[in-house]
């Protein structure tokens, strides 16, 4: 396989080009040639004009092409509207046939069961490269019909598009077939000796915050957290319905968690109701985050897959991508992702804003991905790879555009509200100077523990131990406050070290030096026991100034009652334990 790159910049230039191809064709064994021509340039005369001239000097090449945002040339974004490549098939077993059909969602299946029937009738063909119009367009029913193509047909390519990514104009065209504003060109690959590896690369990353979807019917996402969907780009990201939604949206797809891989879905539209066309179907009670280009994430895997590339020993690799991911890196960073390629292999492309490749027989509609083909003919060279590059650096830290800073902002912010939402969430349960659980948490564990009960029969029982310190008030009075707060925090110690003998235990502040312990499945005599070694440990211990300090303890079981008649009984104990004396235990029945 040889291929001719070609910027096209003027008729001059051009014709000679054709001359060389020609030169090299004499002296060559070649076959099949096939030109793809990529334009931003939507001025349709000027590529007719490209094709009448391949018609006239090149009769028997096969061209075909469509209209692009942008395109690729030696692995860089390229500043020329119009590219051409020249394949040219040195195997006389590689055979190539082109197909193009109009392309409405209507006739979106027929055209594919077309193309079935001719793969069918061409056993040869291995690979079916796809250039489609598919603005405001499901693609649903086309990908699940495109899955029905013989398993072992590989399919890849884009969408046609449009320099001005609000602008749905765009064209396919081929040889012998013309130009289509709403079309899809396929392009017939295959033989023995021809072999094709392809691969995509997303390395968009989601925002932490999660959304659920409450209202979804196919592609339309009416409702997020019970919201209109698109208040959360409104609200997040200042983006209105407007003209310019779709390229504003583009580069925060969303990722849809579907049965545990994500997948980046588009807003392409934002309806008059605040809903949004996306690019694919939503399912409701699906979670869905915001999406944004990691650079780092984005140079690992192209490092990983272009080893795999390099691997392959390609003669030529074609990438499509997306054009949310040159809005990302900015025009003077974006060849990066592909410039790795063309050291193993003259790579060209364009860029869309849907990217097709055929994954384990499924035909999968991306979006913000880059799609990476590789092809060669004959088997690989001897001593296999060509080229080490998965240790190839980038770098690219030099002019990081804003966005990337933001987005570190973005995560770094959201990283810092959610450990303050879980210190919030904790100081709402705990109290601040024993870190055990506040008095109205004890209190809804208590609650919760007596009505689990009420469901399940079995278990042990559910007991209370409440605690409170004698004569606390004189500690405070002659030792002052802070050696208090240190006696009680000694307790809290005391209470967490004896909660790790019984299962079931959880300790709250019921108020000053008020404890209350509820062990959930504990009978009386168990609850006795550990109240005991409570108070005995608490009394062993010796404070700097305060001295030895004691402890009354209530103890009781729960019977069928109200937690409100629990706490009488068990407030009932702890005053017959102070009215006998302090520094007891009692238990009331
Ligand atoms: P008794 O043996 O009958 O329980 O006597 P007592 O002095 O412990 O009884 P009382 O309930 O009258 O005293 C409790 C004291 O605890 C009153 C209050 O000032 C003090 N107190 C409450 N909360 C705190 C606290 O967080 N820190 C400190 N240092 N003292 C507290
Ligand atoms: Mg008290
Ligand atoms: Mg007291």
């Amino acid at each position: 396989m040889k291929q001719f790159q070609i910027l096209y910049k003027e008729d001059g230039g051009f014709l000679d080009n054709l001359k060389e191809i020609k030169q090299w064709r004499a002296s060559h064994s070649a076959y099949v040639t096939i030109f793809r021509i990529y334009s931003e340039d939507m001025n349709l005369e000027h590529i007719q004009h490209i094709c009448d001239c391949l018609d006239n000097e090149m009769p028997d090449a096969l061209y075909l092409g469509c209209t692009t945002n942008a395109n690729i040339m030696n692995g860089v974004l390229s500043d020329v509207k119009i590219i051409l490549t020249c394949t040219i098939f040195e195997y006389e077993t590689t055979q190539a046939r082109i197909l193009q059909f109009p392309f409405l969602e209507e006739n979106a299946v027929q055209d594919v069961l077309e193309l079935k029937k001719c793969c069918d009738e061409n056993p040869w063909v291995q690979a079916v490269e796809m250039y489609a119009t598919i603005m405001d367009m499901s693609m649903m029913e086309f990908c699940n019909e495109m899955s029905s193509l013989r398993e072992d047909i590989q399919v890849f390519g884009g969408g046609a598009f449009n320099p001005d990514m609000d602008d749905d104009t765009a064209a396919v065209f081929s040889k012998g077939n013309g130009f289509l504003g709403r079309g899809i060109v396929f392009l017939l690959l295959g033989g023995t000796d021809f072999h094709t590896y392809s691969t995509f690369i997303s390395g968009w990353k989601p925002l932490k915050r999660r959304f659920r979807v409450t209202k979804a019917d196919r592609e339309i996402l009416y409702e997020l957290d019970g919201k209109p969907a698109l208040d959360v780009y409104r609200r997040f990201l200042n983006i209105d319905r407007n003209d310019r939604f779709f390229s504003n949206t583009l580069e925060f797809p969303l990722f849809l968690e579907h049965e545990g891989i994500d997948i980046l879905r588009c807003p392409l539209a934002a309806n008059d109701d605040d809903s949004l066309v996306m690019s694919s179907d939503i399912q409701e009670d699906a979670f869905v985050r915001l999406a944004y280009g990691d650079p780092e994430t984005i140079l690992a895997s192209i490092r990983e897959d272009g080893q795999k590339i390099a691997d392959f020993c390609p003669e030529v690799i074609q990438a499509f991508s997306c054009a949310a991911r040159r809005a990302f890196w900015g025009d003077e960073n974006i060849s990066d992702e592909t410039v790795l390629f063309n050291s193993v292999a003259p790579t060209m492309g364009f860029y869309t804003h849907g990217e097709f490749l055929r994954i384990k027989g499924d035909m999968l509609n991306f979006n913000v991905t880059l799609v990476i083909v590789a092809m060669r003919e004959g088997d690989m060279p001897k001593g296999g790879r060509k080229a080490n590059i998965s240790g190839v650096q980038i770098d690219n830290n030099e002019k990081i555009p804003i966005i990337r800073r933001f987005v570190s902002f973005i995560e770094a912010s959201t990283a810092e509200l959610e450990e303050m939402n879980m210190k919030l969430a904790l100081s709402s349960v705990t109290d601040g100077l024993t870190r055990l659980y506040n008095r109205a948490e004890i209190e809804r564990r208590i609650r919760s523990a007596l009505d689990k009960r009420k469901n399940q029969e079995t278990g042990n029982g559910i007991s209370l131990i409440m605690l409170d310190i004698d004569n606390f008030k004189k500690v405070n009075d002659i030792y002052g406050h802070k050696e208090g707060d240190h006696v009680i925090q000694a307790l809290s110690d005391v209470l967490r070290n004896a909660a790790t003998e019984v299962h079931s235990c959880f300790l709250g502040r019921w108020g000053g030096e008020e404890f209350m312990v509820l062990l959930s499945d504990s009978n009386a005599d168990t609850a006795v026991v550990l109240a005991e070694k409570i108070r005995l440990e608490f009394s062993s211990l010796s404070y700097e100034t305060a001295g030895c300090q004691t402890v009354s303890i209530g103890v009781t079981q729960a019977k069928d009652e109200t937690a409100d008649a629990l706490y009488t009984r068990v407030d009932k104990a702890l005053y017959m334990a102070k009215a006998a004396g302090k520094n007891q235990v009692i238990r009331l029945d």
